[in-house]
């Protein structure tokens, strides 16, 4: 199962992750995006190649 993962310590909050997620994998958190839904990765690794801070990874 695809597990996507963010380092918080790149996350710069442009939500660029929580918009282009087909499955609606990430959400807000305050300043920073979180995984809120991490069992609904379809590993499509859209979010891995958009996010301007490098800042996500999918793990197979
Ligand atoms: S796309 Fe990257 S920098 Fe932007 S909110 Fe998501 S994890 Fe953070
Ligand atoms: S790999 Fe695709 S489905 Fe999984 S979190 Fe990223 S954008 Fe969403």
């Amino acid at each position: 199962m695809p597990k996507p993962t963010i380092d918080k310590g790149k996350c710069k909050g442009c939500f660029t992750c929580v918009g282009i997620c087909p499955v609606e994998v990430f959400a807000k958190d305050g300043k920073k995006a979180k995984i809120a839904k991490p069992n609904e990765c379809i590993g499509c690794r859209a979010c891995e190649v958009q996010c301007p801070q490098g800042a996500i990874k999918v793990e197979d």
